[in-house]
């Protein structure tokens, strides 16, 4: 159900959202995109007379527990978000040190229509990545309806996330816009894109994509490949790949993957020259050598020079584009070349040719945003594993829970 269509008004509404964002250690948070994310929902339901209850997970507490095997509440605490999200909606933000149970249902109570409540760390429960009914029904009885915004959590079968959802019939759950708005990003590129349709692959494993690799031979008309991924591909077609990051278990994946594409009439698209540093650092010498031929004690970080014009021209001739991984080590600026100028390539793309451009999460997020470029694409998402799952065309357990 949309959440448009859901009877809001003076209702305990229950949201997850994913406020998984990284702090510092003064717990200020250094990237806000998913609290962002998640302000046009959280305005919407304040709007339309809700009374807001807004649940999250941080980190990873239960596998992070302190010396005496408890957990560590100062580190994973939500409560550091609080002022940041006040600063982002224009209103003030109840905060309770705990997610269901007594006092957490007291603060729901307290609570009046067009007010804010954040609960604690739903990860505080070993029960939530469980995906435990018990929890659930707990979490579930915080709230009359139920919304799921938390995209970036959305391929988890946990408590809030999914089995939360079975407490609510269809016409008391929905999704949020951040939600929406990620599915129907997706859905622009898997139902009948505008072609050419082009991917663009990097990072830095070969196993970690072959899913969203094979499904691309169904979807896409050129697939370029970056990122240490192609020295893989560079390996099982006998090239040299030095120090290079490899799969070499993998070798014949990568070749079986190029024969199928072969059939299927896809262009995949391998680097032809790559930049070489002598150890994995910014400062080390480096240099540019065609692919295939990296010397004994080299280390391919990045793609080179006559692969980015390569790159740069079938992006140009594209009008979806798909970008899903580095090109090369981008955190370290002398190997930031390659996936800058993809970056820059893509947002061309989308300014000059009208082509629909998404960013799949993750590195290649924090990629276009470092070449500050996340403005000059068409989407770009906040869920790096969920919005790989839903291209590989899996159905997402929190996207089904409130389906179903
Ligand atoms: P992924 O999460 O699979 O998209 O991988 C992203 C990571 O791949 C980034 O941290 C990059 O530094 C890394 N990466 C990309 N290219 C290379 C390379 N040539 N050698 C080593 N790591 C790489």
């Amino acid at each position: 159900m949309q959440l448009e269509q859901l009877d809001v008004k003076d209702k305990k509404v229950l949201v997850r959202v994913d406020f998984n964002v990284p702090l510092d250690q003064e717990q200020k948070v250094t990237d806000d995109t998913r609290l962002r994310g998640a302000v046009p929902t959280i305005k919407y339901l304040l709007e339309n007379g809700a009374s807001v209850i807004l649940m999250s997970h941080l980190g990873r507490p239960q596998k992070k527990k302190l010396e005496d095997g408890s957990i560590d509440r100062q580190s994973f605490s939500l409560k550091p978000v609080v002022n940041h999200l006040e600063e982002l909606i224009g209103c003030q933000v109840a905060f309770v040190e705990d997610t269901i149970g007594e006092t957490a249902k007291e603060a729901v109570e307290a609570i009046e229509p067009g007010q804010v409540l954040l609960l604690e760390n739903t990860r505080f429960y070993a029960g939530e990545e469980k995906g435990d009914r018990d929890l659930a029904e707990k979490m579930a009885a915080l709230g009359e309806v139920y919304v799921n915004d938390a995209f970036g959590t959305a391929h988890r079968e946990h408590a809030s996330t999914a089995t939360v959802a079975s407490f609510f019939t269809t016409d008391k759950k929905a999704f949020g816009k951040l939600m929406e708005a990620e599915l129907e990003g997706a859905k622009k590129l898997l139902h009948d894109p505008a072609r050419p349709v082009t991917a663009i692959v990097g990072g830095a494993k070969v196993s970690d994509k072959i899913q969203l690799l094979e499904k691309l031979l169904d979807l896409a008309d050129n697939v370029l490949v970056g990122g240490a991924m192609a020295y893989t591909f560079s390996l099982a077609q006998g090239g040299k790949v030095g120090n290079s990051l490899v799969e070499a278990d993998k070798q014949e994946l990568a070749l079986e993957l190029l024969k199928k594409a072969e059939v299927k009439g896809v262009r995949i698209v391998l680097p032809v020259d790559t930049k070489v540093g002598k150890e994995f650092s910014n400062d080390t010498v480096s240099e540019i050598v065609a692919s295939g031929e990296i010397g004994d004690e080299w280390e391919g970080l990045d793609i080179g020079p006559e692969t980015i014009e390569l790159f740069k021209g079938v992006i140009a001739e594209s009008k979806s584009i798909l970008w899903n991984g580095p090109m090369g080590v981008f955190e370290m600026s002398n190997f930031a070349i390659g996936t800058n100028a993809i970056a820059e390539a893509v947002a061309a793309a989308t300014r000059d040719n009208g082509a629909y451009t998404l960013i799949g999460g993750g590195d290649s997020v924090s990629a276009i945003n470092q070449a500050g470029l996340a403005e000059e694409v068409s989407f770009v998402s906040t869920g790096g594993g969920a919005m790989l799952e839903l291209l590989e065309g899996k159905e997402l357990p929190g996207i089904k829970a409130v389906n179903g």
